[in-house]
């Protein structure tokens, strides 16, 4: 994976720093900034509970009004969002102090800008891991992500790794038509240089398998759709 493509994961992403020196605070803006991220900067306390709606923290500890980890348990009793300890404060003491108050990392001041950028990745990624549904009800279908088992009527289906991949693919968003390029995209190695009429080979073999054909739609020279119960 790339620097770039790696960093596509924070475009978007609303990013609070608590950060009262001022200079520290406008270098992490402009780099977050470049990463794509929205950012929000406030130099104490008060205003870092004012914005808490954020949806990752960084968080000096040294702040002018108020100690950094009474600040990380308030922030913890109202949001969920990932908070980044970022200080100069460095002794194990410290950093298991900040995590026990609900922290989720601790980075030392000096750091690298690329290590915080992976920190706030792997961070949303937990935090995106755990929002994902398991499993996907629809109709018929039970489809369990994290063992790849399929139900149809309470009765499993057998299916390839393959198979899985496209149903699971479909099932995402039921409804919504999938063109043949993001089934392929999901479900294969996006080097994948091969021909696409494989794609329909599986999604026979998967309509076959489900014993109901019609739950596979099929939207002819775009993709594929999952039928509305
Ligand atoms: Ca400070």
């Amino acid at each position: 994976m790339t620097i770039a493509t790696a960093n596509r994961a924070l475009a978007g992403v609303h990013v609070l720093v608590v950060e009262d020196d001022r200079s520290i605070g406008e270098q992490l803006v402009r780099g977050l900034s470049r990463a794509g991220c929205r950012v929000d900067l406030v130099g104490s306390a008060a205003a870092a509970l004012a914005h808490f709606e954020a949806e990752l923290i960084l968080l000096d500890l040294g702040l002018p009004d108020g100690d950094g980890i009474e600040l990380c348990q308030q922030l913890r009793e109202v949001t969920s969002a990932p908070i980044l300890v970022v200080t100069a404060r460095d002794t194990e003491h410290e950093r298991v102090t900040a995590l026990d108050a609900g922290a989720d990392d601790y980075l030392a001041k000096p750091f690298g800008f690329a290590e915080l950028l992976a920190r706030m990745r792997a961070a949303l990624r937990r935090v995106r891991t755990e929002d994902t549904p398991t499993t996907i009800g629809h109709g018929p279908l039970t489809i369990d992500l994290a063992g790849q088992r399929v139900t149809v009527n309470g009765a499993e289906v057998t299916l390839t790794a393959k198979e899985f991949d496209i149903l699971a693919c479909l099932a995402a968003e039921p409804g919504r038509l999938v063109t043949r390029e993001e089934v392929f995209d999901r479900a294969w190695d996006t080097h994948w240089y091969g021909p696409m009429k494989v794609l329909d080979v599986h999604i026979a073999a998967l309509r076959r398998k489900l014993g109901d054909a019609s739950l596979i739609e099929t939207v002819y020279g775009r993709g594929f759709r999952l039928r509305q119960p």
